[in-house]
């Protein structure tokens, strides 16, 4: 049995049609890792779709009525990049339940998977690239307003840059609009201030993606990495080790919210970046052994993958919950790897 749990609902498939995005990826996910003996039946449990008011403590009731009541319009809907259905919403619902699932668990065990989630693109008044719910942000709200933290810290290792969560999180820290009155000498203190605020946030987000790619409006996250087209893994994991270090400098976390997108990989139709399998494994580990080091839990979320070959998206993300195997199994000698 894991020292943690995976979470996962059959009913995670996106009823998207054919599509680059292969929403049947959860479930092989989960046959991979019970065929490599990775995980048994038990090691999985089954989320709880999130409700309404947990939604709303991210997105606004004008879009949460209009993705509940099918009230989206023609142009919203192509933003999407997904087709609307009710279908798709209590999916989305259910992922969301999902990362609330893996935040709680992550508390108590040090680590919670989901297999699912990680839709970063989703905005508190729209979605876009795929996302419609920004679920990892709703399970952080959701953990501050139960009081079970104060503070967490977002990686999105995505090959895309999080401009939903960057958006949620940088609006929801920011000080009230400036009055036209105020000198310029005040605005001179209030942007310095700005600049040096990160550590007062309440969620930290941390983003490393290929610059040249969508979002091609990235609002701006505490720490952004733009990588350069191409970019290997050992450029890759010296960024990530920086910015891992630079962020726990600044700020104290009580939960990490991995976004552990499998789309870095070389051969992913939608990214730009270089990164072998083995180069991914890297990175999971980095921010396995990170948290575990400053003693702070860990959720992770999927999010995205394309590679040309749906094995090996699978691959990727499986490896993600390999990885953490190999970094919290408590007792040595005893390998789950076949
Ligand atoms: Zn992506």
């Amino acid at each position: 049995m894991l020292p943690f749990k995976l979470v996962y609902s059959e009913k995670y498939f996106l009823p998207i049609g054919e599509h680059v995005f292969r929403a049947d990826k959860y479930r092989m996910i989960r046959e991979w890792l019970l065929q490599q003996h990775v995980a048994d039946e038990s090691d999985f449990i089954v989320p709880q779709p999130a409700s309404e008011n947990d939604v709303l403590l991210v997105h606004s009731p004008h879009y949460v009525s209009k993705l509940l009541e099918g009230g989206l319009s023609a142009r919203e809907e192509l933003e999407m990049e997904i087709p609307y259905s009710p279908q798709i919403i209590d999916a989305f619902m259910l992922h969301t339940g999902g990362s609330i699932l893996a935040a709680e668990r992550a508390l108590q065990d040090g680590v919670g998977i989901n297999i699912g989630g990680g839709f970063h693109h989703a905005f508190p008044e729209h979605g876009e690239g795929f996302c419609m719910i920004n679920d990892f942000a709703v399970a952080i709200r959701v953990m501050q307003q139960r009081k079970l933290i104060g503070r967490a810290m977002t990686v999105d290792c995505d090959v895309h840059q999080g401009n939903g969560t960057a958006f949620i999180f940088g609006n929801a820290a920011r000080k009230p609009d400036r009055l036209p009155s105020w000198s310029a000498a005040v605005l001179g203190a209030q942007e310095s201030v700005n600049m040096t605020e990160a550590p007062s946030k309440d969620v930290f987000t941390i983003s490393l993606h290929q610059e040249n790619n969508y979002p091609f409006i990235k609002p701006p996250s505490s720490i952004d990495v733009n990588l350069r087209d191409g970019c290997t893994d050992s450029e890759y994991l010296a960024w990530l080790d920086n910015v891992l270090s630079s962020g726990l400098r600044q700020f104290q976390p009580e939960l990490i919210c991995y976004v552990a997108g499998a789309d870095p990989f070389r051969e992913d139709q939608l990214g730009g970046l270089n990164l072998t399998m083995e180069g991914l494994k890297r990175r999971d580990e980095l921010v396995f052994r990170a948290a575990r080091a400053h003693d702070i839990p860990v959720m992770v979320t999927l999010a995205g993958g394309y590679a040309r070959r749906i094995e090996d998206t699978v691959a990727i993300h499986a490896n993600t919950v390999l990885v953490a195997v190999e970094v919290y199994q408590p007792a040595p000698g005893k390998s789950h790897t076949a």
